[in-house]
């Protein structure tokens, strides 16, 4: 395999090391050209995680920045956490923890409120929150609007970006706005799963060849991911760990080189303040 000659960077994916592929998925990317990883915690039912009270969720981080240091050593660059609460979470708590809106909100409120120490001690990169992307009734959706602009509170208060899942849109420039209002730059609200065009934050743009060319196309700046899930139980659900680095080589034959560039090194520098380049000389 041929050099890329650039760091390669995937904004977003996750890793199960107890039941999926963990590390032999990090290092099949790397065979490929891959360097740096976004690991996003995987949602916290998933590790089993049942509770209301938010320091019950403390192993999910703990689990996460292990996994990114372990990950670290099978890379060139390296693995940053990036840690939160999964929006779907609020229909768990208030549809089976007979949770009221507001109950779930001050939960996953609190959950935010631990990832920031963990961003706060330079344990993590950044912070992950949202809202639904599936119909909810209006309090639901008011609680999550609340979990989120808290999100973009702490994410002002320790400088670091949100990632964002939400509903699919190319216009998200109210969300943004909640953000600058709270003092978060709109650059650094990351919306994850984005398709090629996105007013309002920075896309991180799913890494399919249409949406991929359609970002690169705009010079407006961009991230790539595959949100790779790793569950043995739902192959093929996502994109697999190979596909930022073969798109990559992809841009290049296309000559898009300009894009590579504004994905994996300058979007990245603006966003969290990584430097790709010279975290690969180590
Ligand atoms: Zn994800």
């Amino acid at each position: 395999m041929e050099e890329l000659q650039t760091p390669v960077l995937d904004n977003h994916l996750h890793l199960d090391p107890e039941r999926g592929r963990g590390m032999e998925a990090v290092e099949e990317f790397a065979r490929l050209g891959g360097t740096h990883l976004l690991l996003v915690n995987q949602p916290s039912w998933k590790l089993g995680v049942e509770s209301t009270d938010p320091e019950d969720f403390r192993p999910v981080f703990e689990t996460t920045t292990e996994i990114a240091a372990e990950a670290t050593d099978h890379l060139p660059g390296r693995a940053w956490p990036v840690l939160g609460a999964h929006p779907g979470l609020i229909s768990r708590l208030v549809d089976e923890r007979d949770c009221s809106p507001a109950e779930a909100r001050d939960c996953m409120q609190g959950v935010l409120d631990i990832a920031a120490e963990y961003v706060r001690e330079g344990e993590a990169l950044g912070l992950k929150s949202g809202r639904p992307h599936y119909e909810v009734s209006d309090a639901v959706w008011e609680a999550s609007n609340d979990v989120m602009k808290h999100a973009f509170e702490l994410g002002a208060d320790c400088s670091c970006a949100v990632q964002l899942h939400t509903e699919a849109s190319e216009d998200l420039t109210e969300v943004a706005d909640w953000a600058e209002e709270r003092g978060l730059p709109a650059q650094k609200v990351v919306k994850h799963y984005a398709g090629g065009r996105l007013a309002g934050p920075t896309p991180s743009v799913m890494s399919n060849k249409d949406w991929i060319e359609t970002a690169a196309k705009s010079g407006e700046p961009f991230l790539m991911e595959t949100d790779f899930i790793d569950d043995p139980d739902r192959p093929g659900a996502v994109l697999g760990p190979k596909t930022v680095p073969r798109r990559v080589r992809w841009l290049r034959e296309q000559g898009y080189d300009a894009a590579i560039r504004t994905a994996h090194v300058e979007t990245p520098e603006h966003v969290y303040g990584i430097d790709t380049e010279s975290t690969l000389a180590r």
